[in-house]
């Protein structure tokens, strides 16, 4: 269990299962929780002594220090647009993003963040399912990306440090090369075995189990997230054509070897 030290404001836009999920972590360390999103999760939110607000502009009315962005990569264009935050009398100092994707979310809240405000990008690579047993070990990747307020990015990066994390500062372009080589691929190869609506079979090897724990384990992310991984990770499509290579070659050499056993036989 992390040490109790929280003190920070945070106001979270997009309250859906990963938000919630930090959420909870967030609420053990002490921190005070504000939530805005699109669905009413006010009862969510009351369980966890988190104040929902339905409406964004009212959540940037409680004098939050750090705003948290947990809503989908595809959404985030729209959901910034609509976010009232320049011309707020206090606003928040620092705006932090989750997204699992990094270039995307760094652009865009340059682009349409007030200048005042701190920006730092962030990936928990780990979710509800991997995580559920605690963060220990587990990375977060971050680039701090205009921070000023060193000591409010240190607080809140401590949320992260204190539960145990392997914090790993890293540039955005960079996580998004690796990540599509990575986490993009295993999405994929997942999504791939759940078009083959494949079942446990009473005489399973490791191996297929693996393989089953890999597809449900990806599948049960949105449809939403996947899409964001491909869309907004300008590595994606390059590692979707080596695996789609990588098939046929192997396709190949296969069929291959079965035409060189035939001939021998001959
Ligand atoms: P998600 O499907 O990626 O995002 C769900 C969230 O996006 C909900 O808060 C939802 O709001 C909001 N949203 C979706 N469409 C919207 C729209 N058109 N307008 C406004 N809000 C919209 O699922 P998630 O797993 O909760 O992930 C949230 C974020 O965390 C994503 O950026 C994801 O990449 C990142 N992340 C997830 C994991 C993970 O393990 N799941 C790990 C690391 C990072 P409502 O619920 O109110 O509809």
């Amino acid at each position: 269990m992390a040490e109790q030290r929280g003190r920070l404001k945070i106001g979270i836009v997009g309250f859906g299962s990963f938000a919630q999920f930090l959420a909870a972590a967030m609420r053990r360390q002490g921190h005070s929780l504000f939530a805005t999103s699109r669905s009413d999760y006010s009862l969510q939110c009351s369980q966890m002594g988190i104040i929902f607000l339905r409406d964004a502009a009212e959540l940037l009315e409680m004098e939050i220090e750090v705003v948290l962005i947990c809503t989908s990569i595809v959404s985030l264009e729209q959901v910034l647009r609509s976010l009232p935050v320049h011309g707020c009398r206090r606003g928040p100092r620092l705006f932090v993003d989750v997204l699992s994707v990094k270039q995307h979310p760094r652009d865009l809240l340059l682009q349409s963040l007030p200048e005042e405000g701190d920006v730092l990008c962030t990936h928990p690579m780990f979710g509800p399912e991997s995580g559920k047993h605690g963060w220990a070990g587990l990375p977060l990747v971050f680039e701090r990306v205009r921070i000023r307020e060193q000591g409010l990015c240190a607080e809140f990066l401590d949320i992260f440090r204190l539960e145990g994390c392997r914090m790993v500062e890293m540039p955005c372009e960079e996580h998004d090369r690796i990540a599509a080589r990575s986490q993009f691929l295993t999405h994929t190869v997942g999504r791939v075995l759940s078009e083959m609506e494949l079942e446990a079979t009473p005489i399973d090897t490791k191996g297929f189990q693996a393989l089953l724990q890999l597809r449900d384990n990806t599948t049960r992310d949105s449809l939403d997230l996947y899409l964001g991984l491909f869309r907004h990770n300008k590595f994606a499509m390059e590692e979707l054509e080596k695996l789609e290579a990588a098939f046929q070659s192997v396709k190949k050499k296969l069929l291959e070897g079965v035409g060189n056993d035939a001939q021998a036989r001959l």
